[in-house]
């Protein structure tokens, strides 16, 4: 079945009726994550909801007031899971999280473009791509990629995003004698399926069920990360479409606002008879540990060194004045501050 969403993937409301509601456990995962679930799965006569697939995560939004937490693909069905369960035969208005749905499908579009660049200009066929909940990235069949590669590619996706190319969505049969065989290659022989097929101008070509942009203008632009190790043998090309470029590049601002402060404040704090303690967080989701320095006249850090290492649980070593290890409590450091006041004030 081609559910609404595949028809018109800029639909934002729409009616429809509920068919289904049972019961389900199967839990929601979200961008790779699993949570436990318990709830209602319920089916629709059409959605503009689109269930996970393609290597697109599935759509939020709600039936009436009725959140949706996943929608799956089960069959001909789209399931889509809610706490509360809808009477059947119920008249349900459908609405979508939009930025949620726009996001995917500019990181979709454009992983098709890039996808399409690799391959013909540098024989570098996609063997998987994953669309993270902030980066994606294409998989690649080989162990490395040069960087004079990875600056051309971009150049070369983000002047194709400026010329506006059509992004069309063409429905066949797989029967179909004018369909280019290589999309078809790995469909059984008697498939009498619909196909869909997403054309980039007369660039590229591609079975897929997601969701696309209609105008490669839509993706804004393209930003290559550079590229890890894979699976055995691949390598992952990182990637960041349209307004995700923007709010990355926010935050790198925002970031450099702090450290430029923070810097200031070292050398303002380096030039006068005092202590400097520099800590820095490394992991998101382990805040107390971090880096440490300690750095100042010999006098003051023989006297408060020891305390600071001590309210920080710091590990590491005093040498040539300055100490540098690891902290495994920042939580500490208002503590330290006091610490260094009172020492201060008292001199
Ligand atoms: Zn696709």
């Amino acid at each position: 079945m081609v559910f609404m969403c595949q028809e018109n993937s800029f639909l934002k409301e729409y009616t429809s009726k509920v068919l289904k509601c049972e019961p389900t456990k199967e839990p929601i995962i979200e961008y790779g994550k699993s949570t436990k679930f318990e709830g209602y799965q319920i089916t629709l006569e059409n959605t503009i909801l689109f269930p996970a697939g393609g290597g697109q995560p599935h759509d939020l939004g709600w039936l009436n007031e009725v959140e949706v937490l996943q929608v799956l693909r089960k069959g001909e069905d789209a399931l889509h899971f809610t706490k509360e369960p809808i009477e059947v035969g119920t008249f349900v208005t459908q609405k979508i999280n939009w930025d949620r749905r726009f996001d995917h499908m500019q990181q979709h579009s454009g992983q098709h473009l890039l996808s399409a660049i690799l391959e013909k200009d540098y024989n570098l066929p996609t063997t998987s791509w994953w669309l993270g909940c902030d980066e994606s990235y294409v998989e690649l069949d080989t162990i490395s990629v040069e960087n004079k590669t990875i600056e051309t590619v971009e150049e070369k996706c983000n002047l194709m995003i400026r010329s506006a190319l059509p992004v069309d969505v063409k429905i066949c049969k797989a029967s179909d004698p004018d369909l280019n065989k290589e999309h078809t290659k790995s469909l059984p022989k008697d498939c009498t399926d619909t196909l869909r097929i997403i054309c980039i101008g007369d660039v590229d070509e591609n079975m897929c069920c997601g969701t696309h942009v209609s105008n490669l203008s839509q993706l804004q632009m393209i930003k290559l990360l550079g590229y890890e190790p894979g699976k055995k043998g691949k390598t992952n090309l990182r990637f960041l479409v349209g307004n995700r470029v923007t709010k990355v590049f926010q935050s790198m601002l925002d970031r450099e606002k702090v450290l430029v402060g923070l810097l200031k404040a070292i050398c303002k704090g380096l030039e006068n008879d005092g202590l400097f303690i520099f800590c820095a967080s490394e992991e998101p989701d382990k805040t107390k540990e971090g880096q440490i320095i300690i750095q100042g006249a010999e006098e003051h850090c023989n006297i408060l060194g020891p305390q600071v290492i001590e309210v920080l649980k710091a590990k590491g070593a005093f040498k040539n004045g300055k100490f540098q290890g690891k902290a495994t409590d920042l939580s500490g450091i208002n503590k330290c501050r006091k610490i260094i006041e009172d020492y201060f004030c008292k001199k």
